[in-house]
């Protein structure tokens, strides 16, 4: 082989590997927005671990169809902040471990707790769902409104927005000097909220955003407003932001 003919064929080779590197890289954790292709979620009612407590299985409802996703961008993961990864109930280790911060999502909505719960079919429950955000760290990832509305309360750590569709949501845990809405102030759908963290008063808990909802339905033909589920509402909405269509 002449010289000239091996320098060409040495370009046209580094030239192929340069393509190659251009090549979309995997998704790292807590880096850009993952695709929809790899969001992998359980069922609406499927608790984990199984002994956390008995969900709801079998209703895939969209009880809030259309909502934004709570939390400003993906990733985000719904699982248990008592039964995770070093959770009160859970394996030992840290709060940070990588198996808290991974598909697929777990509902728990009925997960075991004090709270009456008549959507529940133990008849007490978690109220709502647990969310962690991209990457385990504080006061970095902004909660947002989920539908536009009014702040109708601010508690030590719980911000209520009252939606215009009626829905009531709570949102605990966020940052209290760092909040974005006062009491009264309306809010449009998406706007900033608040920053996730760990605040519940005086007790710790791990940095996530508990988010629940509120509306009324008939249930044995009396109107109730209660906690609904939400998961399936939650999976739907994380659809849309994984669209790029929040
Ligand atoms: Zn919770």
């Amino acid at each position: 082989m002449k010289p000239y003919v091996a320098l060409i064929l040495v370009i046209l080779l580094s030239a192929c590997i340069k393509i190659k590197d251009k090549k979309p890289s995997p998704i790292v954790q807590g880096g850009s927005t993952p695709s929809l292709q790899q969001f992998r979620y359980t069922l609406s009612g499927k608790l984990s671990p199984s002994y956390s407590g008995i969900g709801r299985v079998g209703d895939n409802y969209i009880y809030a169809p259309n909502i934004r996703f709570p939390i400003e961008n993906a990733p985000a993961y719904i699982n248990s902040q008592v039964y995770g990864v070093g959770g009160l109930y859970g394996k030992a280790g840290s709060l940070c471990d990588r198996r808290n911060y991974q598909y697929p999502w777990h509902d728990n909505f009925c997960e075991k707790r004090d709270w009456g719960m008549p959507m529940c079919p133990s008849g007490k429950g978690h109220q709502g769902v647990d969310i962690r955000t991209a990457t385990c760290d504080k006061k970095k990832y902004y909660a947002v409104a989920v539908e536009s509305g009014r702040i109708s309360y601010i508690g030590k750590y719980t911000v209520t927005l009252r939606g215009n569709s009626g829905r009531k949501y709570r949102y605990l845990h966020l940052d209290s000097n760092t909040l974005q809405v006062a009491r009264g102030q309306t809010v449009r759908r998406g706007q900033r909220i608040g920053l996730v963290s760990d605040n519940m008063g005086k007790t710790k808990t791990s940095i996530h955003l508990h988010f629940d909802m509120k509306q009324t339905i008939v249930i044995d033909g009396v109107p109730k407003q209660v906690y609904v589920p939400l998961y399936s509402s939650m999976v739907d909405a994380y659809k849309r932001l994984l669209r790029g269509n929040p």
